[in-house]
């Protein structure tokens, strides 16, 4: 392993981590705010060289779009801003420099020092199946284009085994498709997938619509809370009357490869459970020497800059998943009362 660093030039460099939404709206306000800078470099590091329009993963799970609709290449979208594509190890506030490790095979993996002047962190969020038994090992996730993909797939192994003669006994878990969380995610996929299922029925001659069960598990008493109770009870209404059952105040606890088990409810029998219940912010900033709020979410004042930092450090500047729920400049941070990153 190769630890080289990236020599700082002259210039002032901005370092953005993080090409989601925080990241790369962070980007694109800075190409503009500092086009007439060139003493300022900005820079963007990302795990993938493409940016993800998350809200319609879904439409990847159910096949109503194709991948190349969803995904922009950063390089596109950003033409004065350095585009880094690796992994983020480690950031290293008191020397200000971040460590990236990048390469494929495991012979010309190495890593790589940044430097930086100031950094921008938008790492977003890991999904967190809070411990509970078989999920980490059976359930599918739905917060990155790879767990799209899976999921769509999985949906046809499930249609094609149950479609076969010999899978009579093991059906109905197959032919039953668990949601657990009525947020957006949860409600988008559980929509998506249930259109997706009952038009493929149509294909496979054994199979009929009673046969199919799509369930969404919600601890709340209606779903997408967001939104406010009318609204939550007007989507339960047309996911009703479009087939999902809907399971409210009560939360799943733990699954086996064909059951999944709920609070005070009978266990149900399904293959495919997908887990939109949970995330935490991105484990990087638990390993920062700053003030962290609850669940290792990183407070921030109004100009986005940390309250405590090490001295000496200019302060770093939030974007993300921050304490009082500034996400990006998407409208679910918006309805929340949040906006884009700022910068001073
Ligand atoms: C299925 C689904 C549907 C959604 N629907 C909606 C919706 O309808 N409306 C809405 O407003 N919101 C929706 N959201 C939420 C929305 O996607 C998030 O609020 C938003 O993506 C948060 O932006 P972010 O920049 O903080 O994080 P992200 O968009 O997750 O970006 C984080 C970036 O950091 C990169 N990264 C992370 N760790 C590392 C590392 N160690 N090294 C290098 N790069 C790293 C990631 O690859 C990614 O590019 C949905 C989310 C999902 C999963």
């Amino acid at each position: 392993m190769n630890n080289g660093a990236i020599s700082k030039p002259v210039k002032k460099r901005i370092v953005i981590l993080g090409g989601g939404f925080g990241g790369v709206y962070a980007a694109l306000h800075l190409e503009k705010l500092l086009a007439c800078a060139p003493e300022v470099e900005i820079c963007l590091v990302s795990r993938d060289n493409f940016f993800l329009f998350t809200p319609m993963l879904h439409e990847i799970a159910a096949s109503d779009l194709e991948i190349t609709n969803i995904v922009n290449p950063l390089r596109k979208l950003l033409r004065r801003v350095k585009v880094f594509v690796g992994e983020v190890e480690w950031i290293d506030l008191p020397n200000k420099r971040v460590v990236i490790s990048h390469g494929h095979h495991k012979y010309d993996n190495h890593s790589d020092r940044l430097e930086y002047d100031h950094l921008v962190l938008a790492l977003g969020s890991v999904t967190n199946f809070f411990n509970l038994p078989g999920f980490a090992e059976l359930a599918l996730a739905m917060k990155s284009l790879p767990d799209a993909i899976q999921l769509r797939a999985r949906i046809i192994r499930c249609l094609e085994e149950a479609n076969s003669e010999c899978s009579l006994g093991g059906r109905q878990s197959l032919l039953t498709f668990v949601v657990a969380g009525g947020g957006f995610a949860g409600v988008e996929t559980v929509a998506a997938l249930n259109d997706f299922v009952r038009e493929a029925l149509q294909f496979y001659p054994n199979l009929f619509e009673r046969m199919l069960r799509v369930v969404l598990v919600h601890p709340g008493a209606v779903i997408l809370p967001e939104l406010g109770e009318n609204l939550g009870h007007y989507a339960q209404k047309v996911l009703a009357q479009r087939g999902v059952e809907i399971r409210l105040n009560t939360r799943v606890t733990n699954m086996i490869e064909n059951e999944v088990y709920l609070k005070d409810n009978p266990p149900i029998p399904s293959n495919t459970v997908i887990w939109t219940a949970g995330t935490v912010p991105n484990p990087l900033l638990s390993s920062m020497p700053c003030e962290k709020a609850s669940r290792w979410r990183l407070p921030v004042v109004l100009k986005r800059h940390f309250p405590s930092r090490p001295s000496g450090c200019l302060p770093p500047l939030a974007a993300g998943q921050a304490s009082r729920g500034f996400s990006a400049s998407t409208s679910r941070a918006s309805s929340r009362g949040g906006y884009g990153a700022q910068f001073t």
